[in-house]
């Protein structure tokens, strides 16, 4: 697949001093590509993200570092934003390669522990039984159903993060906890220099998605909320994201979101005045993608992550009392008072 958008394209951007944006390739997925930052100093290399462990994700990389003179063997650190695979899984080659030191997010350890098979049934259980109280026929979860990351792929960490923690990787990093897209997500702050890598909590052209890992007992949308007010609240700074270009403000970006989030609430309450019971039907009343797509427009497995979403919608409304839930049968329903 040839990469169409004109940031995905192979380059060695330097976007601070020392600081380079390296997007490493993601074939045939639709992102094309994840951005790793490379931060060059006297002691090497110092990373933020990995990038995916896929064939010439790694050539990439070696051949990015050796236009800054550098080799793989230099890398000392990979600070990792959040588990998934496209962030994750190459920083986990890299530490099996060079003995590296890779960290993420502590609040990520109940999902390594499921993708290493400690509890991996547990997840996608959970998984399947929130879609059914959601209102989707057995079948399509069966059909659909995401059949978890390669464990071989993963690793636990050298480093589980805390919020607030300092590291120095060639710069001194602020890890700031940043829970919704996933619990453990973390960005990482430069307060220095104003640059806030912000992995996939703050995208410039996408929607992040929200809660995209096993079902617990939190609630993402709350959780992500929050985060996007954390961001707010701090100095603004450059948005260096996973995916897309470099922006110069995180809080034009953050007011966006939020104004995206406080539509897709109202879309969701108008949804059930107009008759939706349950959370499927609520997702099939809403416009999907940028481009306002149908539900079943789109691929069985995003159907399932779409109708996930609306259920996270669905509880802060709930939380909040705009709206009320009968969770006495099988599938929760929802209603106005
Ligand atoms: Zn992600």
């Amino acid at each position: 697949m040839s990469v169409s958008r004109e940031w995905a394209r192979p380059t060695v951007d330097e976007v601070a001093d020392a600081v380079f944006r390296i997007p490493l390739p993601m074939p045939g997925n639709p992102l094309e590509a994840v951005n790793v930052y490379a931060i060059v100093s006297a002691d090497g290399v110092g990373m933020i993200d990995g990038g995916w462990a896929r064939p010439g994700a790694l050539e990439r990389l070696e051949w990015a570092l050796g236009k800054l003179g550098k080799g793989l063997s230099d890398i000392h650190t990979v600070l990792t934003t959040h588990f998934h695979f496209d962030h994750y899984t190459l920083a986990v080659e890299l530490k099996r390669l060079t003995g590296c030191r890779i960290a993420l997010g502590e609040g990520e350890r109940r999902t390594i522990d499921q993708i290493l098979d400690v509890g991996r049934r547990a997840g996608l259980d959970s998984f399947e039984s929130l879609m059914l109280r959601c209102g989707l026929p057995a079948a399509h979860i069966a059909e659909h159903r995401f059949r978890g990351e390669g464990a071989g792929d993963y690793a636990h960490p050298d480093l589980w993060l805390r919020d607030g923690e300092r590291l120095d990787i060639g710069r001194d990093i602020l890890a700031v906890s940043t829970p919704g897209h996933t619990t453990g997500h973390f960005c990482f702050i430069d307060e220095q220099d104003g640059l806030a890598f912000t992995g996939d909590h703050i995208l410039p052209t996408i929607t992040p998605s929200i809660g995209s890992e096993s079902p617990s007992e939190r609630m993402p949308l709350v959780d992500y909320l929050a985060s996007l007010r954390l961001m707010a609240d701090r100095p603004d700074a450059r948005l260096l994201p996973a995916h897309g270009v470099v922006t110069p403000s995180v809080h034009a970006r953050v007011g966006e979101l939020q104004e995206h989030h406080a539509r897709r609430l109202d879309q969701c309450v108008n949804a059930v005045a107009d008759g939706a019971r349950d959370t499927f039907d609520v997702a099939k009343a809403l416009p999907w993608t940028r481009r306002g797509r149908r539900l079943s427009e789109l691929s069985g497995m995003d159907q399932l992550m779409a109708v996930q979403e609306t259920r996270y919608h669905l509880d802060l409304l709930q939380a909040e009392g705009r709206l009320t839930v009968d969770s006495s049968g099988p599938v929760d329903l929802y209603s106005i008072d």
